[in-house]
């Protein structure tokens, strides 16, 4: 017998014919005779209404009291799954986050899980029940309503995984696993059966938004085993897990994009100690977060200094540059908005020489010019104009052998 978490997502339980069919889902693993606990997010659509709602009365409401609201779309979920469950003559029970004493610190709308007390739901499991908890929220010591920031079912149920030691968390969705790559932009992008957890954290970071990236840094710390598979149709799905010594690695495991970044560049700074820091110091106090940077030394000694940032952070990190450049007497400051950032991620590239240049010759064999380099033990990021992001995830994606099998 198997102790197993199953997280099912708003668009799973969107109306009340999907949430008897996540119900026959859960019937059918406790029916294998597993122990199954549920966590649920609340119906689709329904998060954003009830925050809507709010915002039609206050712009800047009290954060407690918009904890007591948004937590509630998932209290109907537990409800409406237990009847269903009850009605298939499978026991269940629901219980909210406070119920089973998720607790966490007092930092609403993005609380954080410090504890979960596990015995009121291991009662009921030993008593033959599936129990069936809201995802997305918990309390704080004094008993206040809490949520975990959007997307924060996958942490509940990763928590309750972790507290319970279950033998796997499970997570259903509407896609069925983690891939390659973006299936949209690469149609032969495969099913990846298996990946580590940090390659999925780099995944994940870098725009395949499958999971909530604390979900899986959560799993990653208390080493629970996470499946990602489709509320609709049957399959393995993708098992997200340590890395098994045992087992050799392929090279690269998928390939990440973002079209969020941009550039800035501060072009003839005096090449001196603490240019960095002024250039970098300022963009940091006013909140904005840099990616890459790049800094060259030219033969009359001043130096040009690149960096990325947010798309949405461009026009200030923009105005806050100007000013440095003037202070430092640079020539001047440029930026450009219609980039892309590609990256290669695999655990085994630690162990393979060659990676980047195989990578960069793809590129230029499509005459893509790169305009920035970074790399991590895991990860190779270049940053390339946007209109060649399709055309860059493709040659990678062939020349690295990700892509599917024709069918037969
Ligand atoms: N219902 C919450 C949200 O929409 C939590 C979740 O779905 O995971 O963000
Ligand atoms: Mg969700």
């Amino acid at each position: 017998m198997a102790l197993i978490v199953q997280k099912y997502g708003g668009t799973s339980v969107g109306d009340v014919e999907r949430i008897q069919n996540v119900a026959r889902r859960v019937k059918a693993t406790a029916d294998e005779g597993n122990q199954v606990v549920v966590v649920v997010s609340a119906m689709s659509g329904e998060t954003n209404r009830l925050i809507d709602l709010a915002h039609q009365i206050s712009e800047s409401p009290e954060l407690r009291e918009y904890d007591v609201l948004v937590s509630t779309g998932e209290q109907v979920t537990i409800a409406l799954l237990s009847m269903a469950l009850n009605k298939l003559g499978c026991p269940a029970r629901s219980y909210t986050g406070a119920q089973v004493h998720i607790l966490t610190d007092s930092s609403h709308t993005k609380a954080r899980i410090l504890d979960i007390d596990d015995q009121p739901v291991r009662t009921d499991l030993e008593s033959g029940r599936v129990v069936v908890v809201a995802g997305f929220q918990g309390k704080d010591e004094n008993g206040n309503i809490t949520t975990l920031g959007r997307g924060g079912s996958d942490t509940t149920a990763v928590a309750m995984a972790a507290a319970l030691k279950a033998d796997e968390c499970q997570i259903y969705t509407d896609v069925d696993g983690v891939y390659t790559t973006d299936p949209r932009v690469v149609s032969t992008a495969k099913r990846l059966e298996r990946i580590t957890f940090e390659e999925m954290l780099e995944m994940a970071s870098l725009g395949s938004k499958v999971l909530q990236i604390r979900s899986v840094e959560f799993a990653g710390k208390y080493n629970v085993p996470l499946r990602v598979l489709s509320s609709f149709e049957d399959g393995p799905g993708t098992l997200i897990t340590y890395e098994d010594d045992q087992m050799e690695q392929p090279v690269i495991s998928g390939i990440a994009f973002n079209r969020d970044e941009a550039k800035l560049t501060i072009l003839g700074v005096p090449d001196q100690p603490g240019v960095a820091y002024k250039i970098l110091g300022p963009i940091g106090e006013a909140n904005v977060e840099v990616d890459m940077i790049i800094q060259n030394v030219a033969a009359d000694s001043t130096t040009d200094f690149t960096f990325t940032v947010h798309r949405n952070d461009f026009e200030k990190a923009k105005t806050i540059l100007q000013n440095v450049a003037n202070e430092l007497g640079a020539r001047e400051v440029t930026g450009d908005t219609s980039i892309v950032k590609i990256s290669l991620v695999g655990v085994g590239m630690r162990s393979h020489a060659g990676v980047a240049s195989n990578m960069f010759q793809a590129l230029a064999r499509e005459s893509i010019n790169i305009q920035m380099i970074s790399t991590s033990e895991i990860k190779i990021s270049v940053v390339v104009d946007e209109k060649y992001l399709e055309l860059g995830v493709r040659a990678l994606h062939t020349a690295f052998n990700l892509d599917q099998a024709p069918a037969a």
